[in-house]
């Protein structure tokens, strides 16, 4: 790859979290219903019933175009995309065509710690098909299909980038974004293993240093982010391994093979369909008035990229740290919750970073091997603020804290109760420890001639063994303190 520079678009589709699907009344909701239970004549397109245009679906894709800041059409229309497959209810799909909702936008993101900028060309409003699965029978081995509706129809937003995407990591994080993005807004669930999110991406490579646009091949189905990126990067090396060997890129649409880890040839642009789009004759025009769109953005929640520049100035976050914090809206609402209680518990200034810190390491590791979301574990925000009281406190050490979060995870207790039960309780009393650090010198003569002869490090040696004695409870300054006041006192005598 070398010789050459990538060039990807992205086509995203998000299902929405609406009530009703887009068309018609039947709920949107499907993944649990039997199936075909979520259906009336206009979703499994008998002849005769008329479609009819869900206005929070639109008030739902206008928000995601705002967010993206493209410009809101005032006049939109919808089309039909014709096609034949038995997915698709009606032979057609009531889609956009030349007139999307959503137009010319923008979406910012952080590549190895560059600014980019990724065009949006456009977003529009079409609608989902039904669920086919292929089986065969097990005793005549003959293949058949099953086809479930309750699909069909649910609201779908097509977001579409500009080729403006150089690498497989910065496709990868301009998905993550958009994703991020719609779970704020609130829009959609926004999952790709449950199909509620879905991406193509376009590849294609040109030698470097060349302007013109190479041919592009379009690559489907990845069923997560870590796919989105190796398909790309595989695509790329075909194409570059082609053109090495004197070959063309020809211009087609490939499948991604996840267990084999490259992409098949699908269709060729001469197999590619018409889809004869027309003016969807049973719909009317959609005015979308400008006021209305005011009211929404009036609306909108704050968004990932202001909150994260929010979380840098008011908490003093590194960049990277507010990153991660503000990737879903209940983390980073689980973090303001924590900070919040923290204050009001008496924290200091320091609070917001040590959040910081215990919520991604800490928590982050025990959520991670939980599988849960750290907003959903029994670590509660005031849970969290009162052990980061403790450390500030002095009343437990950095490691008896991990063990405190480790059992609150497990037990559902607060901070207080753990260290109590645990006996976690760091020892600060020198007198207490005095003994210990005794005991220490006692019992390592050689540590101790070895500090008397001038290698100062044997003092750390003994402080160490001071905590092992207590098990890791000494406070170790005090017990550094207590150590080195023994081995001063002897250094007098010599
Ligand atoms: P089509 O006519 O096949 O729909 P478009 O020009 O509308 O093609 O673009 C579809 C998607 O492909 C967009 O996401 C766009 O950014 C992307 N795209 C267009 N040209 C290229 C290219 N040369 N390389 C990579 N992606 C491209
Ligand atoms: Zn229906
Ligand atoms: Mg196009």
């Amino acid at each position: 790859m070398d010789d050459y520079e990538l060039v990807i678009g992205l086509e995203a589709h998000a299902q929405l979290r609406t009530r009703s699907k887009m068309y018609c009344a039947c709920p949107a909701d499907y993944q649990d219903a039997a199936p075909n239970t979520r259906v009336c004549p206009v979703c499994l397109g008998l002849p005769g019933s008329l479609p009819v245009i869900n206005r929070e679906a639109i008030k739902s894709i206008v928000k995601i175009g705002l967010a993206l800041h493209c410009s809101i059409a005032e006049r939109s229309k919808f089309d039909r995309k014709n096609y034949p497959y038995p997915d698709l209810m009606k032979g057609y799909q009531i889609s956009q065509y030349d007139l999307p909702v959503c137009a010319d936008g923008r979406l910012d993101v952080e590549v190895d710690g560059a600014a980019r900028r990724v065009g949006i060309e456009r977003v529009h409003m079409e609608e989902d098909v039904a669920k086919l699965s292929h089986l065969s029978d097990p005793a005549s081995g003959e293949g058949y299909s099953l086809i479930d509706v309750n699909r069909s129809g649910v609201p779908l937003v097509e977001m579409v980038t500009r080729p403006d995407i150089r690498s497989a990591e910065e496709a990868r994080q301009c998905l993550m974004a958009y994703q991020t993005i719609l779970r704020y807004l609130g829009v959609s669930t926004a999952n790709m293993d449950e199909g509620s999110f879905r991406c193509d991406a376009n590849v294609s490579i040109r030698p470097k240093g060349s302007e013109a646009f190479g041919t592009k091949v379009e690559v489907k189905n990845m069923n997560s982010f870590r796919s989105v990126f190796r398909a790309i990067e595989h695509e790329a090396e075909r194409q570059a391994e082609t053109l090495r060997s004197g070959g063309r890129v020809v211009q087609e649409t490939r499948g991604w093979l996840e267990d084999k880890g490259v992409t098949v040839s699908l269709r060729s642009k001469e197999e590619a369909n018409d889809y004869r789009y027309f003016p969807e004759p049973d719909l009317p025009p959609l005015s979308i008035a400008p006021a209305w769109v005011a009211e929404i953005a009036e609306l909108l929640p704050e968004l990932p990229e202001e909150r994260k520049r929010r979380f840098i100035a008011e908490h003093g976050l590194p960049a990277y740290d507010a990153s991660l914090l503000t990737a879903s809206p209940g983390l980073a609402d689980y973090y303001e919750a924590a900070v919040a209680a923290a204050r009001a518990q008496g924290g200091t200034e320091r609070t917001a970073k040590a959040a910081a810190n215990w919520t991604i390491t800490e928590l982050g590791r025990l959520a991670n091997e939980a599988h849960i979301e750290i907003h959903e574990s029994p670590v509660t925000p005031e849970r969290l603020a009162e052990l980061l009281g403790l450390l500030e406190s002095g009343e437990l050490g950095t490691a008896q804290a991990k063990r405190a979060v480790e059992a609150m995870f497990q037990t559902d207790k607060s901070a207080r109760d753990v260290m109590t039960d645990l006996g976690l309780q760091q020892i600060t009393d020198s007198g207490e420890l005095a003994g210990a650090a005794a005991q220490a010198v006692a019992d390592n003569p050689q540590a101790v001639a070895d500090y008397l002869a001038g290698k100062e490090t044997a003092a750390k040696f003994l402080v160490g063994q001071v905590m092992k004695a207590t098990r890791g409870k000494a406070n170790p300054s005090v017990a550094a303190e207590l150590v080195a006041e023994r081995l001063n006192a002897m250094k007098a005598q010599e």
